[in-house]
C-alpha cells in the first residue's frame, strides 16, 4: 500500500467568530471564513482525511515525503517531516505536521476499522470536560466583567453540566488589560458563585512578570484553584522554576513553546512545571502527543492535554497517565458551541448532561464530514 495522492480542498462556510489585532477570537457578526480538508489517497483507493490547511510551500515538501510511503510507516513519515522541520521552520510549522499525522493516523484507522483511541491500546471511551472561555471583552453580558464571568460559569456549570470551568481573562489590545487585580477579582467571583468544590482553572494574559505571576498564583492558592497555566513568556523556562518554587498552587506547561516531546523533558528535568501540557496542535500530532503522555507517566505526572477536537480526544482515551479533562471551547455565552459546524454531520466532541465527553466509536479519527457541503461550498 502507498500513497499516490494528497489533495488539499478549501471550502467557505459563514462564521460569527472574529479576531482582535492580537488573534484572539471574539463574537462578531456572521462573515464568510474558510477551511480546508486535507485528503490522503493510496494506490488502492484508502483514504484519511484531516481538516487543517497546508501552504504550497508546505504542500511540495509534503508531497516529496509523503508520496509513495507506506501510510502505516507514518512514525518514519512523522521523522521525516521533523527533520525537513531544520532550517524550513517557517514553511513548515509543527501545525503542518499534525495535520498530515492526523490524516494518516484516519486512513491507517479506516483500513483497519478501528477508531484510533483502539490502535493506541485504549483507556476510557469518555472523558469529563471542563468550560473553555474564550479571553475577556468589553461586550456587555459577555464576559465583560468578573459578574459576567460568574454568571456564564454558573450557566456552564449548573445547566449545562460541565465538571470544571477555565478563565481565559482579559488580555490586550483591550483597554486596561492586563491586570492582575482584575484577573483575581474575575477568579474570586467564579469562585463564589460555584462554591468551594467545582475545580476551577485560570489561562491569564501570557507576558506578566514573575512578580506578577507570583502575585496571581498567590491569590489562586486562596481560591483553591487546580492549575494556573502559561502566565509568563514560556521561553523563559527559569521563570517557571523560579515560579512553581514558590507557590503551592500547580503550574501547568509548557503549552506553546516549540521543541515537541524535547522541550517537555527539559521542563520536568528543571522543575518548571507540576503538571506536563501538549496537544496535537503544539507539538504536531498524536504520534508525538502519545509520546508526551508517555512521558509524563514516567515521571508520575498529570498530562493535560491542551486543546479540544478529535485528535486531543482520541488520545485522552489511550492514556495511562492522569488527563483529568477534555478542554471543550473556546466558549462564550453569546455562540452556541454546541452546533453542529456546516462541514459535519455531527459535532466531534459531543457532551451529554453529566459533563461526559464522548469519543466516536467510528474506524479512524471518526469524522462524521459532509462531503456534500465541502463540495458545493469549495472554493478551489
Ligand atoms: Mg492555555
Amino acid at each position: 500500500m502507498k500513497i499516490t495522492e494528497v489533495r488539499v480542498q478549501t471550502f467557505r462556510y459563514r462564521s460569527r467568530m472574529v479576531r482582535d489585532a492580537h488573534g484572539h477570537g471574539h463574537p462578531g457578526d456572521e462573515h464568510d471564513a474558510t477551511q480546508s480538508l486535507l485528503t490522503l489517497t493510496t494506490d488502492d483507493g484508502a483514504t484519511g482525511n484531516a481538516l487543517g490547511s497546508l501552504t504550497p510551500a508546505a504542500l511540495r515538501t509534503v508531497n516529496e515525503v509523503v508520496l509513495g510511503e507506506d501510510p502505516f510507516f507514518h512514525e518514519r513519515v512523522w521523522n521525516h517531516l521533523k527533520e525537513r522541520q531544520r532550517l524550513n521552520l517557517g514553511s513548515l510549522p509543527d501545525r503542518v505536521l499534525t495535520v498530515v499525522d492526523l490524516a494518516l493516523w484516519d486512513l491507517v484507522g479506516r483500513v483497519l476499522g478501528q477508531p484510533i483511541h483502539r490502535l493506541l491500546g485504549a483507556t476510557r471511551e469518555s472523558v469529563p470536560a471542563y468550560a473553555s472561555t474564550m479571553v475577556g471583552d468589553d461586550l456587555p453580558g459577555g464576559l465583560d466583567t468578573p459578574e459576567s464571568y460568574a454568571r456564564y460559569a454558573d450557566w456552564c456549570v449548573r445547566e449545562r453540566g460541565y465538571p470544571a470551568f477555565k478563565l481565559h481573562t482579559w488580555q490586550p489590545p483591550l483597554p486596561g488589560a492586563p491586570s492582575v487585580r482584575h484577573d483575581l477579582q474575575a477568579c474570586s467571583a467564579v469562585r463564589e458563585a460555584l462554591g468551594p468544590d467545582v475545580p476551577l482553572m485560570l489561562d491569564p494574559f501570557h507576558y506578566y512578570s514573575r512578580l506578577e505571576a507570583l502575585e496571581l498564583a498567590k491569590g489562586l492558592e486562596e481560591l483553591k484553584f487546580l492549575w494556573m497555566e502559561e502566565p509568563m513568556d514560556e521561553h523563559s523556562m527559569s521563570s517557571y522554576v523560579w515560579l512553581c518554587e514558590q507557590t503551592a498552587l500547580p503550574i501547568c506547561g509548557p503549552e506553546t513553546v516549540e521543541g515537541k516531546m524535547f522541550s517537555r523533558a527539559e521542563w520536568i528535568r528543571a522543575g518548571a512545571c507540576d503538571m506536563l501540557r501538549a496537544g496535537v496542535g503544539d507539538v504536531g500530532g498524536i504520534t508525538p502527543l502519545i509520546k508526551i503522555a508517555h512521558l509524563a507517566e514516567a515521571f508520575g505526572m498529570n498530562m493535560e492535554v491542551h486543546g479540544g477536537g478529535v485528535g486531543n480526544l482520541h488520545v485522552l482515551c489511550a492514556m495511562g497517565t492522569p488527563g483529568l479533562y477534555y478542554e471543550r471551547g473556546l466558549l462564550h455565552p453569546f455562540i452556541d458551541y454546541d452546533a453542529t459546524p456546516a462541514w459535519l454531520n455531527s459535532p466531534v466532541d459531543p457532551m451529554d448532561s453529566n459533563g461526559m465527553v464522548h469519543v466516536s466509536a467510528a474506524p479512524g479519527l471518526g469524522l462524521d464530514l459532509n462531503y456534500d457541503y465541502i463540495r458545493d461550498n469549495s472554493v478551489d
